[in-house]
């Protein structure tokens, strides 16, 4: 071997070496790794970090989506090898879209602290560059900004550090991840048009869980199930989880499904359940794209938590690098074959799922616990031991759908309603407007039994109630909308405008003054017309006598006797208890 010859090797040695163990510069450093992996930056300590991706990157380019309440900017970087950098851009590569979404319960932050390690290795050392060749990142350092700034260490109990966290909710005290469908946030808004501009391929969202001990440092949840494109769900449950558990197993962290006992109970078995949409994995799956919600277990300590997000989110990536085509392939299916599947073929729309009692038996990794009486609640307490066990449990993995619909055509939304159109519009649906006048064959619902909740939720009154089914000839007036369900997001028209799917607007309270009565009779005036329209309608007079013969309280109750008449008389409200929504079908 010739001196140059042997020169070439150690210098490729070297390279290789360097490739194999990067060292960032100092300046590189986070406060995460600078603090002995105890404690998470602050707002604007996060945002010049990602500043400084962008400064020393080509590839990287920060930009505000929303403002929040309390007038900070919502930050999301993308990351892109072509610098396509807008929505537009970023499809005409052809590229998998990638958005992970941290801190929407800023208490939860491991994600943000994982993104700068990870971001650091693509775009400054560069050792996960190749990343790029196939995807475009997209990354919001912190949804919930307002709850993350305000930082205590006392915000998480049940949490293992960092040695200060942010707040579960925003500054207007609304939980982010109950609000993807109504929308209230401004923070939610603006994420929402963020979503349906860039339609991601993937999205990944990270949390830290509360819950029982157990022995894994990381938990998660995707949809699979019968409220999900259905080619996508398989490829969920029989190829990306099978991957995800396996190598992130194998890089030294025990993972397992979302952990949720039946009844409480631990011998009883683990229960999977597919999410409403108000939660982030359920909204996507709305949306035809497959969601990782990652859990971290708030027992573990922040070091370790926020390594294996990092893990997660690495794992995560390189099954969709190797697999780019197929998954934006069944994405794209996902959106041609939603809306033929429902709007054009009118195969039944599931709106709600409920437990299967199918299993398959797991092995469960607990961490072993005594009951003891307590002397401060009165009753028995749990002890965990530490001590570790593997017990065989059932594993409730399956749902069945225990509600449908029928999608109509299109749905028709009065002109006064446009606040509401606003909202179904952020969700990426396409509203027309009609030019003029025009006469449709219509299904409408009256609602009946309707009960309000005692205490507000997510700062609305929610309803329960049932509803008859009205057809008729409308004519509407121009400025109507209309909401041809023929659409990608069919799924999200359906959710929001179909009354008794469970994050409808009107179960939200959305429509609240339809069921207040705005008109009343005075007792004399309605005496008299009573004994009219009982001197001219016998059918109506035997009615009435048969109600008082068989109903004691109506019998009892001179103000229904009277409404009794007033309710089939000209003068009551036709409008009252009427869903303003209207169906084409
Ligand atoms: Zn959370």
């Amino acid at each position: 071997m010739n001196r140059s010859i042997l020169f070439v090797l150690v210098y490729f040695l070297t390279a290789s070496q360097l490739n194999a163990q990067p060292s960032q510069p100092d300046e590189w450093e986070t406060l995460f790794e600078k603090s002995n992996y105890l404690r998470t930056p602050r707002y604007e300590e996060t945002m010049d970090y990602f500043d400084k991706f962008q400064k020393a990157s080509p590839y990287a380019h920060i930009f505000t989506f929303g403002l929040s309440p309390q007038g900070r900017e919502l930050k999301c970087l993308v990351v892109s090898k072509d610098r396509a950098f807008t929505s537009i851009e970023a499809k005409k590569t052809n590229k998998l879209i990638i958005l992970i979404v941290n801190g929407i319960h800023s208490g939860e932050i491991e994600g943000k602290d994982a993104s700068m390690l990870l971001l650091r290795e693509i775009l400054v050392t560069k050792e996960k560059e190749h990343y790029l060749d196939k995807l475009i990142l997209l990354v919001v350092p912190i949804f919930n900004v307002d709850g993350h700034e305000r930082m205590s260490r006392y915000n998480r109990i049940n949490q293992n550090g960092p040695e200060e966290m942010g707040w579960r909710v925003t500054a207007q005290n609304l939980n982010l991840n109950r609000d993807w469908m109504k929308a209230d946030a401004p923070e939610m808004q603006a994420m929402l048009k963020l979503f349906s501009n860039w339609l991601p391929d993937f999205f990944i969202d990270s949390h830290t869980t509360n819950g029982a001990d157990y022995q894994y440092t990381i938990t998660y949840a995707m949809e699979k199930f019968q409220n999900f494109y259905y080619e996508t769900a398989d490829w969920v449950m029989n190829e990306f989880i099978p991957y995800l558990e396996e190598y992130v197993n194998k890089s030294g962290y025990l993972i397992a499904p979302y952990v949720g006992f039946k009844d409480g109970k631990l011998e009883k078995g683990i229960v999977d359940w597919a999410a409403s949409p108000r939660l982030s994995e359920g909204y996507a799956a709305l949306q035809n794209r497959p969601a990782l919600l990652i859990e971290t277990h708030m027992l573990k300590p922040f070091k370790e938590r926020v390594f294996a997000t990092k893990v997660m989110f690495e794992t995560a990536m390189d099954f969709v690098f190797d697999n780019d085509g197929k998954l934006i392939e069944l994405n794209r299916r996902a959106d041609a074959n939603s809306a033929k599947m429902f709007s054009i073929d009118k195969e039944p729309f599931p709106l709600r799922l409920t437990a299967s009692n199918e299993f398959e038996n797991f092995i469960f990794k607990g961490i072993k616990f005594i009951k003891e009486q307590s002397s401060v609640s009165g009753k028995e307490k749990t002890v965990y031991t530490g001590e570790k066990f593997d017990l065989e449990i059932p594993f409730y993995n399956k749902m069945k759908v225990s509600e449908t619909i029928t999608a109509p055509k299109a749905y028709l939304i009065p002109s006064e309603w446009n606040e509401i159109v606003e909202r179904i519009k952020i969700h990426g649906v396409n509203v027309e407007v009609l030019k003029k006048e025009k006469t449709f064959n219509v299904k409408k619902y009256k609602f009946k039994n309707v009960k309000f909740s005692q205490s507000p939720y997510e700062g609305r009154q929610r309803i329960s109630f049932d509803y008859d089914e009205l057809q008729g000839i409308v004519s509407v007036p121009a400025g109507t909308f209309f909401i041809n369900t023929n659409q990608r997001a069919v799924r999200v028209i359906l959710h929001l405008l179909e009354p008794k799917a469970d994050d409808s607007f009107i179960n939200w309270g959305f429509f609240n003054t339809i069921f207040e009565r705005k008109e009343y009779f005075e007792d004399y005036v309605m005496e008299k017309m009573a004994l009219q329209m009982l001197e001219n309608n016998a059918g109506l007079k035997s009615e009435f006598e048969k109600r008082l013969a068989e109903d004691e309280s109506f019998r009892d109750n001179p103000y229904e006797r009277l409404n009794f008449f007033y309710e089939r008389s000209p003068y009551f409200d036709s409008q009252f208890l009427i869903y303003p929504v209207m169906r084409i079908d």
